[in-house]
């Protein structure tokens, strides 16, 4: 779906309901056309999850 990844750039995740789980007592999930990961911030809030080491600016240099 290429509107639906359009979407996704912009911020607009669709959750995928089928696959919910739980982690630490916060609800988990996953975009169902990106696969990023979304946790429940407030009730039926949803955002991304914050990865750390992300890639922007932190790089371990050996
Ligand atoms: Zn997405």
């Amino acid at each position: 779906m290429k509107l639906a990844a359009l979407a996704c750039a912009f911020g607009k995740h669709s959750l995928d309901t089928d696959k919910l789980g739980r982690i630490h007592g916060l609800r988990v999930g996953r975009c169902r056309h990106c696969a990023a990961p979304m946790e429940e911030t407030a009730p039926q809030v949803w955002e991304v999850q914050r990865v750390p080491d992300a890639g922007l600016g932190r790089r371990y240099n050996l």
